[in-house]
């Protein structure tokens, strides 16, 4: 990753770890709201935590559970798999 002052370029498998970290930090998010019945303004530390460490397994749980959402509980969207890894991220 490189910062030239003017935009963030981030390498073709940076990015898609980048969007799957947001994906993870926007599902738990909306998880943490509809199932665990938090409040939409303290999801967000919570989500910074677990974003990292959240299995693909899990994630794909998750994503049945709330039944494939678009929008995270603050209006954002959630990346799609179509934007993500195709090889296990113990290769990156
Ligand atoms: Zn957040």
């Amino acid at each position: 990753m490189a910062e030239d002052g003017v935009s963030l370029h981030l390498s073709r498998l940076g990015w898609k770890r980048a969007m799957e970290i947001v994906r993870n930090h926007r599902l738990w998010e909306l998880y943490l709201t509809n199932e665990a019945d938090y409040a939409e303004d303290h999801v967000h530390e919570d989500a910074e935590k677990i974003e990292h460490i959240l299995e693909p397994g899990i994630v794909r749980q998750l994503e049945q559970h709330l039944d494939f959402p678009e929008l995270d509980p603050h209006g954002k969207p959630i990346p799609q798999p179509t934007h993500l890894v195709a090889q296990p991220l113990a290769t990156l």
